[in-house]
């Protein structure tokens, strides 16, 4: 089981790394064949125009939504929850995404006085408790398709209530940056929803 993940901007070794730890091979994908070679990706933080810029311009913006479509694994953070969503308000007009959640999301979407907080999010499914969400010119989920789960809301501070994790199918995102606090809960959730992919997948 290989983990790629998308390694055109953002904070990649993060994820990298994070993956390393919950015991997933892990690689970067930059090339369309680094993506045959993977299971499962993930799409990091970072700014998504730019990411939608170098998708384009790596041949990669094609292939990954044909994978999405055919049921393969993806875990989006921030930028990568961006990336994710069918329609996103307040993006650049030629901004595109890989779709697959059918969601609106909202770019930058805490405000300028907030560029960048912390704050306690529930997240069903992962253990233990609120999670400690950073949160850097995060996006947060205005509209949810009937296909989607909503996994986690901002439980405390002027954000209250926001979504802001979701689920649907195989696809996950979060608005927040699991792989910069050292909280593995995600990924360890992530990691083992593609090991049941792939057991459903034999
Ligand atoms: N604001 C960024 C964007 O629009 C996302 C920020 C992040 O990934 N930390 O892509």
């Amino acid at each position: 089981m290989n983990i790629g993940v998308l390694a055109l901007q953002g904070d990649v070794r993060e994820h990298l790394s994070a993956l390393a730890e919950c015991d997933a091979l892990a690689r970067p994908v930059r090339r369309p064949e680094e993506l045959d070679a993977v299971d499962a990706l993930v799409i990091p933080g970072g700014e998504s125009t730019t990411m939608s810029n170098l998708a384009i311009t790596f041949g990669l913006l094609e292939p990954v939504r044909k994978r999405i479509a055919g049921g393969m694994p993806v875990y989006g953070s921030c930028a990568g929850m961006i990336m994710l969503a069918t329609t996103v308000l307040d993006g650049r007009p030629d901004q595109e995404s890989f779709a697959g959640i059918d969601m609106t999301v909202r770019r930058n979407a805490f405000g300028r006085q907030v560029d960048s907080f912390e704050a306690d999010v529930a997240v069903d499914g992962v253990a233990g408790g609120d999670f400690h969400a950073v949160f850097i010119r995060a996006p947060w989920v205005e509209e949810v398709g009937p296909e989607v789960t909503v996994l986690g809301r901002v439980t405390s501070g002027p954000a209250a209530g926001r979504i802001v994790a979701v689920r649907q199918g195989n696809l996950l995102a979060t608005a927040f940056h699991p792989e910069l606090t050292g909280d593995l809960r995600v990924h360890r959730y992530f990691v083992e929803l593609v090991r049941r992919a792939a057991d459903d997948a034999r």
